[in-house]
């Protein structure tokens, strides 16, 4: 049996801030504003799996609101989502990602996030994908206001 899960996140750009994207630092001056680290890949990716097992969303087991997510490193989400998955039987077959950035270019990094994601879910590298797209100067995308991601997921069980 398979399920498909789709997550999306987006998080607005802020100076000060450190861009962090699937686990990865990334050079940029500015970074994502957010209550948690604000990694839109990972939040998409972990609402993607949770989304796929009928599980709600990543705000149901991490508020905003609770203090102690504050600036917390969100692979502690993704984790939580995988542990959760497992109890119930279901394992990870493939992730398709999407990051949306006017800036900056991310051809560079796509192959480290991808590595980085295959270690955190225990995937063949082959079973991860990573792709980066603009904003073609329009949008919140384009005006470099924001970032955005989107994932698919697909879970096995036998
Ligand atoms: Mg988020």
């Amino acid at each position: 049996m398979n399920r498909v899960g789709i997550g999306h996140d987006t998080h607005r750009l802020e100076a000060g801030r450190k861009l962090i994207l699937g686990g990865i630092l990334v050079e940029y001056p500015r970074g994502l504003a957010g209550h948690s680290d604000a990694d839109i890949v990972l939040h998409a990716l972990t609402d993607a799996i949770l989304g796929a097992a009928g599980l709600g969303d990543i705000g149901d087991a991490f508020p905003d609101t609770d203090a102690a997510n504050k600036d917390v490193d969100s692979s502690i989400f993704l984790q939580h989502s995988l542990a959760q998955i497992a109890t119930l039987g279901w394992h990870l077959i493939n992730v398709d990602v999407i990051i949306f950035a006017q800036e900056p270019k991310l051809g560079m990094v796509k192959s480290r996030i991808r590595d980085n994601l295959a270690r955190l879910l225990s995937l063949d590298g082959s079973c991860v994908n990573v792709k980066a797209k603009t904003g073609e100067k329009v949008g919140f995308i384009g005006r470099v206001e924001a970032m955005s991601c989107q994932v698919v997921v697909l879970l096995g069980r036998s």
